[in-house]
């Protein structure tokens, strides 16, 4: 049995997080799953949850201050169709799941749940996104690569819920994700893969590759993207296998019953080659 609260107001919900830490339960489409022992009964829970998705104040998608601003508990059948959500980060969603999930799993819940193949977050690290968590002490936000800390885990306080997904709004000249997994809308990712791109007269001015389900967590390296910047196109394409293997110290794949390491290494290279070659 799910022994919960249900606040009023993302305040009363805060209060209960520090004076209980009950855990934060807003689809509950992973959280039931992972809770869930015995099939047929229902899922048991040792602490107790706070519902939040029906909370206003962390709903709806903003676009304001150049920036796009995402209510956690958004569903992520909101956003597919949301002008305002880029494009890339669109496109990533309506691989997901099946329809009825998405009527219900939220953006805020993906995140949180930190899976190496969550499908948000490869988009979310290419267009440099942060997370905004509150707690009844004040507010903070991260970048999404540093609330990420390993494979299901997070930098989330037990007093915190994370409110808002930010994205600074900005347009790429060049943009594409691409998602391999066994079947399109319910499987998890084999690996996944996202790139952006400005070129401005045959000349890359930025340039951002993430991979996920390759590694611990979604990866992505300013470093090597740093390489190709004031490059021509021409350049890049010119050798695109070389540009793409310069990834290949980022990747860490593991064996499991979706794929082999050897097959997500593979794939995610020759993701990064067919995005220098076709869409560059
Ligand atoms: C059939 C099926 C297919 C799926 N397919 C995919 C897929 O293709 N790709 C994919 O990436 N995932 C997939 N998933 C996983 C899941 O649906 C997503 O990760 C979803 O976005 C989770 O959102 P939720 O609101 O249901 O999270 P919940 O289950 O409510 O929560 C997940 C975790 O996040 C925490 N949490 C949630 N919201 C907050 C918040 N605002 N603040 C703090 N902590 C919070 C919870 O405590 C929990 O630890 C699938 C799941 C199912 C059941």
């Amino acid at each position: 049995m799910v022994n919960g609260y249900r606040p009023q107001t993302l305040d009363e919900a805060l209060e209960i997080r520090a004076n209980t830490g009950a855990i934060p339960l807003a689809g509950g489409t992973d959280l039931m799953v992972r809770h869930k022992n015995i099939p047929g009964a229902l899922p048991k829970f040792e602490e107790p949850v706070v519902f939040i998705s029906h909370l206003e104040e962390i709903r709806g998608v903003k676009a304001e201050d150049g920036i796009v601003k995402i209510g956690a508990a958004t569903t992520l059948a909101e956003l597919e169709n949301d002008e305002k959500i880029p494009a890339v980060l669109r496109e990533a969603i309506s691989n997901m799941a099946a329809r009825n999930v998405r009527h219900i799993a939220t953006i805020g819940g993906n995140v949180c749940n930190a899976s190496p193949a969550g499908d948000t977050l490869v988009p979310l690290y290419a267009l440099d996104a942060g997370v905004k968590l509150a707690s009844t002490n004040g507010v903070r936000t991260l970048p999404v690569q540093d609330f990420i800390t390993g494979p299901g885990q997070t930098a989330l306080a037990p007093d915190e819920i994370l409110t808002e997904i930010v994205i600074p709004t900005r347009s790429f000249t060049k943009e594409y994700y691409r998602k391999v997994g066994t079947r399109k809308a319910m499987a998890l990712s084999r690996v996944s893969f996202a790139a952006l791109a400005d070129v401005n007269g045959g000349l890359i001015e930025d340039i951002r590759f993430a991979f996920g389900a390759v590694a611990p967590t979604v990866v992505r390296s300013r470093e090597i993207e740093k390489q190709f910047i004031s490059r021509t196109v021409d350049e890049i394409k010119g050798d695109a296998p070389q540009w793409a293997q310069k990834f290949a110290p980022l990747l860490k794949p593991i064996d499991d019953q979706r794929a082999s390491a050897q097959y997500r290494r593979k794939v995610a290279i020759n993701l990064a080659v067919y995005f220098i070659e076709e869409i560059l």
